[in-house]
């Protein structure tokens, strides 16, 4: 079912639940304040009718034709015909009656009876009673008749059902109680489809757009602008696209990257292999370094490719021991020294005596100081100069590679960590990496519990930072 028909239905069925409370609560209430009400009427009504009765036996004393009382009044004329004391006694107390209302026995208040002293019916409002026995049972109210002091007879009201004007007067509210629910249905039903729409547009076109990403157009964005949380999970996914689409790209990049980045060596290694086997050049130790050297270049690529795969799949399995820094500092500046040397760049370490010891892989960090200091030695020209420098901080050692290089501009900054990433300043000029080096880096920094960063001004320099954490004598 559509989520418009849903809430439209929802909100239909809740009008329809609270006029049904609503009316069964005010139902209940109006009954006992109208039963009330009757019961008031009722036993006032009696006092007035022992009263005209009484007045009756005072005028004839003996109760001969009585009858004929309960006769006038069952027809409706009141008191106003006969006994004028009764109006008067109405008027006295302010009671307010309808036109033709008088004391109504009958129909709609119960029988009233009048029984002898022996409890014979001598009158009734229902004149099938006369002769009966009083009965026991269904008595509502009995008012016993006293002239002078005497007893002369008693009235007596026989429970009364529901009048007409009282259910007359239920029929009433039951039909405005429909009235009631008609109208709220027809509002619910309005207000369900006016709020389904607002409700369910955003997310029509979040699944538009999410169709659209599914068929590749990862260009496309959801034009959601609510507030609510709708309108979140429309960034959400917009957010969620546009990684897809950098990925997407990232991805076609690595895949262009390092088919190019393998067909450099191998077209080189292929020629020369060629031109031997033709006799072109003869096998000498020059060209088998040179080929030597696109091997390992071909290695490299393999080895990095593998390493982001293994964090990719979160298997960057760390030999963790307590080391020194000086160790580490050393193997580094083994390895890049020479190099720098070659390529006239001066190399210094500024390693102050007395810092703690790490708790490292010293292998994975030795791989982190060299991916950043191959990065500095590539991008600094002749003249240049790299300093590896380590600080102390609180439960951590700062390692930085400072270099006075190309730089990198300050909107890539941000992109260098990232994989495949390469800017197209070391894209123009052979032999950079695939853009490995400094991912591969900030995963092993992370997965030893440490940050990476990276500061640069184009034509001053880069600094490349990052933290490990010291060895920590366990306790005992
Ligand atoms: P690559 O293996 O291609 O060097 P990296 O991930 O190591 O990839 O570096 C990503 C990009 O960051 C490089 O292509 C380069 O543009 C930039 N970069 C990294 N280090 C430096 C540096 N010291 N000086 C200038 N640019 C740098």
């Amino acid at each position: 079912m559509k989520l418009a028909a849903k809430i439209s239905i929802s909100m239909v069925l809740l009008a329809l639940l609270a006029t049904l409370i609503v009316s069964l609560l005010s139902g209940i209430a109006i009954r006992n304040s109208f039963d009330n009400y009757i019961d008031k009427n009722l036993s006032y009504r009696l006092e007035l009718y022992g009263e005209l009765l009484t007045s009756y036996y005072q005028d004839n004393n003996n109760w001969t034709d009585v009858q004929s009382v309960f006769d006038t009044q069952s027809k409706g004329r009141g008191m106003s015909t006969g006994y004028g004391r009764m109006n008067q006694g109405l008027r006295g107390t302010g009671h307010r009656m309808g036109p033709g209302m008088g004391l109504m026995m009958g129909s709609n208040t119960g029988d009233f009876l009048l029984t002898d002293l022996n409890g014979k019916i001598i009158a009734a409002s229902d004149s099938t009673y006369i002769g009966k026995q009083a009965p026991d049972s269904a008595v509502k109210y009995s008012l016993p008749l006293k002239v002078n002091g005497d007893p002369v007879g008693t009235l007596i009201m026989l429970s009364n059902q529901r009048g007409e004007w009282e259910s007359e007067f239920v029929s009433s509210v039951t039909r405005a109680t429909l009235w009631a629910a008609v109208v709220a249905v027809a509002i619910a039903l309005i207000f369900g489809v006016i709020i389904s729409r607002h409700l369910s547009s955003p997310i029509a076109m979040l699944t538009v757009a999410a169709k659209r990403l599914a068929g590749r157009e990862l260009g496309y964005r959801a034009a959601v602008s609510t507030g609510d949380e709708i309108g979140e999970l429309a960034s959400s996914f917009n957010d969620m696209a546009e990684s897809l689409e950098r990925n997407e790209k990232l991805r076609r990049n690595l895949v262009a990257d390092t088919a190019h980045e393998l067909r450099t060596p191998l077209s080189i290694l292929r020629g020369n292999l060629e031109s031997m086997q033709e006799e072109v050049i003869t096998v000498s130790p020059e060209t088998i370094i040179s080929m030597h050297d696109e091997v390992l270049r071909i290695n490299r690529l393999v080895n990095e490719l593998q390493e982001i795969s293994l964090a990719d799949a979160g298997e960057l399995r760390l030999n963790r021991r307590q080391v020194r820094v000086e160790e580490l500092v050393e193997k580094v500046a083994m390895l890049s020294a020479s190099e720098a040397r070659q390529k006239d760049i001066s190399f210094s370490a500024d390693i102050p005596a007395g810092l703690p010891d790490l708790d490292v892989d010293p292998d994975r960090i030795v791989q982190v100081l060299l991916n950043i200091l191959a990065n500095a030695l590539r991008y600094t020209r002749p003249g240049g100069m790299i300093t590896l420098s380590a600080v102390p901080g609180i439960d951590e050692i700062v390692f930085s590679v400072k270099d006075t290089g190309d730089g990198i501009e300050a909107g890539e900054l941000a992109n260098v960590f990232e994989r495949y990433y390469r800017s197209d300043r070391s894209r123009s000029r052979s032999g950079g990496g695939a853009g490995l080096g400094l991912a591969i880096a900030k995963s092993l920094v992370e997965a030893h519990g440490g940050r990476i960063w990276a500061e640069s001004k184009v034509n001053e320099g880069s600094s490349f930072s990052f933290t490990v954490p010291v060895y920590k004598r366990q306790p005992g």
